[in-house]
């Protein structure tokens, strides 16, 4: 993180002390990854995806500063998600793509939202617009072999068919063809991209033989923009990436100039002498080797710390140590392998972040799961702080 943090953006302030608990969310890094994108994917637009609280960084805060820093897309899963967008005043052109028999297409036409459509949605949304008297915007989704919703291909002419039925009256505009790949973050997989690629260039053709002219066609997800510069097409579709995680295993975000946008702190809560062979926390699965010392971190899985996480490391005061026993609720236990008391009740600690160079990989690793769960599941318990908004904007002013 950036040294220079104003008093209204640090984490820690005068009157306070240091926050007992948060995901610090460093603006200028969020800021700086969508520049990277965007030098990476030009002449491709960047959809920064926002779904999901922006993968727990805070939706509307990164969604601000993605916009500022160049991103002219904003994606996001639910509508309800798109409607929030909208409320909090972010007129940017905004897509959502999962949709339920529940979901209030007639908001989304009138607040100008896009609608990923993969079959059955198409009349409801069409039904929506005739009602309101407003065309909807439409992106027909193909299962290029994922496998979840998009369009099966047997089925792909019927529905292009369809919408260029109710595109002819007004109802909808069709202006985008999408698809979501399965396994570009398998490198070696290249040729299962390829057949993707290719199921959606025959895709988008038939379409366009219906008469439909979609000006967007979209593909890429972060693995793709990074490894596969074939799929870019017209928009890249940016999540994990822009919060500064790799999708790759065994590949840092450092390999593709990226910078990790979450730090997970608290600061030390007890620092207490136990004597060899102490069991530590439920079901005493680590017992001390020796006289020793053991830390608290006041963090667990009701915070997003993965309970299956055994031996993952933490930061505390400027070392590295190992999570010692079960992680439970509300905290867990850390050896100190000392029986000096060299760390003080009030120490910062960090799970993950630039500070500790913990990346959120490791506590994935640990716990058997992917970074991007790792900062999505991080608990409504932890406060979000957003630091160096001010120097995200300013950079994004100077590059304009
Ligand atoms: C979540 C999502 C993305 C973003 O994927 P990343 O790997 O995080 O970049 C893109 N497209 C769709 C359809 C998604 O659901």
């Amino acid at each position: 993180m950036s040294a220079e943090t104003s008093s209204s953006s640090s984490p820690t302030s005068a009157s306070h002390g240091p926050a007992e608990r948060a995901a610090v969310i460093d603006h200028a890094a969020l800021a700086h990854n969508v520049n990277t994108v965007r030098s990476w994917a030009q002449p491709a637009q960047v959809m920064a995806v926002v779904k999901a609280d922006a993968y727990g960084h805070g939706m509307i805060e990164c969604a601000r500063t993605a916009v500022a820093a160049g991103a002219t897309w904003l994606g996001v899963a639910h509508v309800s998600e798109a409607l929030q967008l909208r409320e909090a005043g972010l007129t940017t052109p905004t897509l959502a793509w999962l949709h339920t028999s529940g979901t209030p297409f007639g908001r989304a036409v009138e607040e100008g939202i896009d609608l990923g459509v993969s079959g059955w949605e198409l009349d409801a949304i069409a039904e929506a617009a005739r009602r309101l008297e407003r065309p909807a915007r439409v992106h027909l989704k193909i299962d290029t072999g994922l496998g979840r919703n998009g369009c099966p291909p047997e089925e792909w002419d019927a529905l292009c068919a369809r919408a260029a039925e109710l595109q002819r009256p007004g109802l909808i505009r069709v202006v985008g063809v999408f698809s979501h790949l399965a396994v570009a973050d398998e490198p070696e997989r290249e040729h299962e991209v390829d057949a993707a690629l290719n199921r959606f260039h025959d895709a988008v053709a038939l379409a366009r033989s219906h008469g439909l002219d979609p000006d967007l066609r979209h593909l890429a997800n972060t693995p793709a923009t990074l490894a596969r510069p074939d799929t870019h097409l017209d928009m890249v579709r940016f999540g994990v990436g822009m919060y500064g995680l790799s999708p790759f295993a065994g590949e840092g975000p450092e390999t593709f100039n990226l910078r990790p946008v979450m730090s997970l702190t608290t600061t030390l809560a007890a620092n207490k002498l136990v004597p060899a062979n102490q069991g530590v926390s439920y079901g005493y699965r680590y017992r001390t080797g020796a006289a020793t010392r053991l830390g608290l971190v006041p963090l667990g899985y009701a915070d997003g710390v993965p309970r299956t996480a055994d031996e993952a490391p933490v930061w505390i005061d400027g070392r590295t140590y190992r999570v010692s026993g079960r992680i439970a609720m509300d905290q867990f236990m850390v050896d100190l392998h000392t029986e000096e008391q060299e760390i003080q009740v009030g120490a910062p600690v960090e799970l993950f972040g630039p500070r500790s160079g913990i990346l959120a990989s490791e506590w994935a690793d640990a716990a058997g799961t992917i970074n991007y769960e790792i900062v999505t599941r991080v608990g409504a318990r932890v406060p979000r702080i957003h630091v160096n908004r001010e120097a995200a904007r300013r950079g994004a002013e100077e590059k304009k």
